[in-house]
């Protein structure tokens, strides 16, 4: 074996895979079947019960899929990696696994619209309830965390508002009270923050957006210990079964590959639109963790590599006005999802948060002219003028 990188840049393209195991393949080969052969009826029973190392059936392991899991577990600086079927199989059989009937959780205020109602279903069929915290400081977490807490699960920064959480100052709390951290790091991507090295326990992807990079796949992925892989791998993950396709898993590898030079562009466009936006008369205000003056900028250059790919903005208009300023728009598509090579907007009011009842939502700072866009990978004059234009119009 050749000598192991420590770059991210070149761990992107050559942990977890060797061509010599695979006829000298390149590209890591798609293995295409629900179910694997055995040589006799005692090697079956063997790997049934644990005794020899081997394939099965896909839903328990997959050749191209454990590719995958290695490469993430490797760059999240994690121990091991299981994939998923969506972001939301992925959360669902981590939070879960974590929890049983009656316990709580205490979760940040501001998440995916579809976690919120994970938690609300969770609420309702077992009991398990949670807290919502701005975990802006130690007290305010510490206020919340109850005998029946189990985790800690956060977002940061938080979508769409892009408020920024120091995952040091929640990792020094939940130590006291032996509770493990779970962070979505998906606006992140593991190139712009590293929640395992900085303490926390469990890092989730939705691999959709970021990693994926190219809007062709729903994947989700989860990095954590041996031990609670594991744990996951052979209950919430082999009984409720969200698994991942390996045709997705070698899409996901192949987006993978330029993960670290598509984030350097998608900072790069984002921070200059920013700067030119807020010079816009008709911007009430942009959030944007890469920008100095975001209250939460000393946190950001303190756990993220840089800003990201992603801001969201304040329109001085009406409901009908920022629906005109966005079917205005020629280039940028009107979609949710994130972190693709196309500029995408969305509404997040009447889109991805429209399931929080109003007083949530408006408390979680999601107001009714937040629009957010998700910068792509084009020339950043081109997203620019395209705002501009359509700007005009309202
Ligand atoms: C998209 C998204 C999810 C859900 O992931 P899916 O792949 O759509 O299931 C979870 N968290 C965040 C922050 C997301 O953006």
């Amino acid at each position: 074996m050749e000598k192991k990188s420590t770059h991210f840049e070149t761990k992107v393209i050559h942990t977890g895979y060797d061509s010599k195991d695979h006829l000298g393949s390149l590209s890591t080969p798609i293995y295409q079947t629900s179910t694997f052969t055995f040589d006799t009826a005692e090697q079956g029973e063997r790997f049934f019960a644990g005794e020899e190392k081997g394939y099965i059936y896909s839903r328990l392991g997959n050749p191209t899929v454990t590719v995958l899991q290695e490469k993430i577990a490797e760059i999240e600086e994690g121990e091991a990696c299981l994939a998923f079927g969506s972001g939301m199989a992925a959360i669902s059989a981590v939070l879960l696994s974590l929890t049983k009937a009656n316990d709580h959780v205490v979760v940040s205020q501001g998440i995916y619209g579809c976690t919120y109602g994970l938690l609300t279903l969770m609420e309702e069929k077992y009991n398990i309830n949670h807290d919502f915290c701005l975990m802006e400081n130690e007290q305010q977490l510490r206020e919340l965390i109850k005998p029946e807490t189990t985790c800690i699960y956060l977002e940061t920064p938080i979508n769409p508002t892009m408020k920024v959480i120091d995952l040091e100052m929640v990792v020094s709390v939940a130590k006291e009270y032996n509770l493990p951290v779970v962070v979505d790091n998906t606006f992140c991507s593991p190139y712009l923050q590293k929640p395992l090295e900085l303490g926390c326990d469990v890092v989730i992807h939705s691999a959709t957006k970021y990693i994926c990079g190219h809007g062709d796949v729903v994947a989700g992925l989860a990095v954590g210990s041996q031990e609670l892989m594991a744990k996951i791998a052979m209950t919430t993950q082999k009984d409720i079964g969200g698994i991942l396709a390996p045709f997705d898993a070698w899409l996901l590898l192949r987006g993978l590959k330029t993960l670290p030079i598509r984030m350097d562009r998608h900072c790069e466009n984002t921070l200059k639109l920013v700067e030119w936006l807020k010079t816009e008369p008709l911007i009430k205000a942009v959030y944007y963790p890469g920008d100095p003056n975001h209250p939460d900028y000393e946190i950001t250059k303190k756990q993220m590599k840089h800003g990201g790919g992603l801001f969201s903005f304040e329109l001085n208009g009406t409901k009908q006005q920022i629906q005109t300023f966005m079917n205005g728009l020629k280039m940028i598509k009107i979609a949710v999802s994130l972190g693709d090579a196309e500029s995408l907007i969305q509404h997040p009011a009447t889109m991805t948060h429209s399931v929080i009842p109003e007083d949530v939502r408006l408390s979680m700072g999601i107001t009714d002219q937040l629009i957010r866009l998700s910068v792509g990978l084009e020339a950043w004059e081109d997203i620019r003028d395209d705002i501009k234009q359509s700007l005009e119009l309202i």
